[in-house]
């Protein structure tokens, strides 16, 4: 048996969750791993901002326990902890009243959101929804499905809304006529079978382990250097890096594996070589294009909450989202509150002061006089939730890229890439690319050795 060689060099374009995660397992494998991060910080959009121990994660973040992701972290030897949302006693906004939000049978029988036989519907619909398969309804959008369905076709406006709001809420979309239904429905039994959690201490906690444990295994990070150009050598198909390092000087560096770990307009950008070295080829991916899926979020920090009973709500006819984290995680000092707002925005649409003004007057509702207890708050306008919106094209689930590339040696990884979706699509992937990777060595070892010895060697790593 042959131990794959230690002088594998492989570069990771990309610090976030899908970038440190490939890099750590890669690592592992025994490879000479170098991860370039544009900022000083890793983590991407999975950092949690800290100040004056408020611990505020980059808009609303729930971790899927069912998830792709908790599997491929738990191999690292990351096991997340937190607790549930707390949605005991939710509420609705919908025609500008606040009735109970349903999510449980209990709030079922309560609401004044729905009549009598919408109940029925929705009893009967939540029943059966584990048990629908993703190819009965792989060539819907939500809007179709929630228009065909046996139980919700013919229900009210509230109970069809209820079903785009809660597609919404796990899949962060909120393009139902474009939003494939598998995606919504993969998003839905994962919600509802194992759940999600808010974590202690805010994404960090994934990020500060993944990052502790990529030095541990001898990654060398290189943060505050943003890689500029990524192209191939005409000579021997190793790959060359050019980066800026902190003082903003451009260096080369040499690999012979890359894993694309930036949002795909980053890694589009590095592909169009301006300084082609003599000898060096520029490189041709493929794939489709992508759509961002946005949201608008308000991020508020209490001394206390003016009304503790109220933690958490959703829109039925606005696409709003409102959560004190705080409530679950330990996210705060003492009696203090951290709550998540966001606005779920359309393709094409982007946010403005109008739609703050709406996150704040949620506030003044459901927390009336929180301005006298503002400690901070902060509005992102328009950030990029996902890289990708899963859509139907030709009765079939559309939308991403894949792993693999047109180049050998070249795998990519993050929330566009694959079908799983949002963080567990990161990390998702990187488990698949970084074992691409590693396949991919083994096989070029193969074919030298048997080049060599005229043998077919098993290899062990
Ligand atoms: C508001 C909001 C709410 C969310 N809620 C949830 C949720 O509830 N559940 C869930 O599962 N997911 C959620 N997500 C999604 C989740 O945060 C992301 O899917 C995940 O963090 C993406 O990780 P990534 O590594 O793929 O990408 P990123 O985090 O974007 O990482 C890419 C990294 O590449 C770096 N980079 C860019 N250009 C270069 C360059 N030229 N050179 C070097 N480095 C470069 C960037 O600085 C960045 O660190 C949410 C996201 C947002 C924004």
């Amino acid at each position: 048996m042959i131990k794959l060689a230690e002088k594998q060099r492989v570069a990771v374009i990309g610090g976030g969750l899908a970038g440190l995660s490939a890099a750590l397992n890669l690592a592992k494998h025994g490879l000479a791993v170098t991860l370039f991060e544009r900022s000083i910080n890793p983590g991407g959009r999975a950092q949690t901002t800290v100040k004056d121990g408020y611990h505020m994660n980059f808009g609303p973040h729930a971790h899927y326990v069912g998830g792709a992701g908790r599997p491929f972290l738990k191999e690292l030897g990351i096991e997340p902890t937190g607790n549930p949302p707390p949605t005991g006693r939710s509420l609705a906004f919908f025609k500008k009243k606040n009735p109970v939000l349903p999510l449980s049978v209990k709030t079922i029988l309560e609401t004044t959101l729905l009549g009598p036989i919408d109940k029925i519907r929705l009893l009967k619909f939540m029943a059966r929804l584990n048990s629908i398969k993703e190819d009965e309804v792989e060539s819907l959008t939500v809007q179709e499905w929630v228009d065909s369905d046996k139980d919700l076709r013919h229900g009210s406006e509230a109970l069809k809304g209820l079903i785009r709001t809660l597609a919404q809420l796990t899949t962060y979309t909120g393009d139902m006529g474009r939003l494939s239904a598998q995606a919504a429905l993969v998003q839905l039994q994962l919600a509802v079978q194992s759940g999600v959690i808010y974590l202690h201490g805010g994404w960090a906690q994934m990020v500060d382990a993944l990052l502790e444990k990529c030095l541990d295994a001898g990654v060398e990070v290189f943060a505050g250097c943003e890689v500029t150009e990524l192209s191939r050598s005409t000579a021997d198909h190793s790959f060359t890096v050019m980066y800026k390092d902190r003082e903003k000087t451009s260096v080369n560096k040499t690999f012979d594996g890359i894993i694309l770990a930036s949002p795909p307009d980053v890694v589009k950008k590095i592909l169009r070589v301006d300084n082609l070295l003599p000898g060096q080829s520029p490189l041709d991916l493929g794939g489709d294009e992508l759509t961002d899926v946005k949201a608008a979020c308000l991020d508020v920090c209490l001394t206390a909450l003016p009304r503790p009973e109220n933690t958490y709500a959703l829109g039925i006819d606005e696409p709003l989202y409102y959560s004190v984290h705080s409530a679950s995680a330990q996210l705060t000092p003492p009696n203090g509150a951290l709550i998540h707002l966001a606005y779920y925005l359309k393709t094409g649409e982007t946010s403005s002061h109008v739609i703050e003004k709406r996150l704040e007057e949620m506030m003044d509702t459901l927390q009336p006089g929180w301005r006298e207890k503002l400690v901070h708050k902060r509005f992102l306008a328009n950030i990029v939730v996902a890289h990708k919106l899963l859509s139907v094209k030709d009765g079939k689930l559309s939308g991403y890229w894949t792993e693999e590339t047109n180049e050998p040696g070249v795998f990519r990884t993050g929330d566009w890439v694959g079908t799983h979706q949002l963080a567990d699509a990161s990390l998702g992937s990187a488990k698949r690319s970084s074992e691409l990777l590693v396949a991919h060595f083994k096989e070029q070892i193969n074919v030298s050795l048997k080049q060599e010895t005229g043998k077919h060697l098993e290899l062990a790593v």
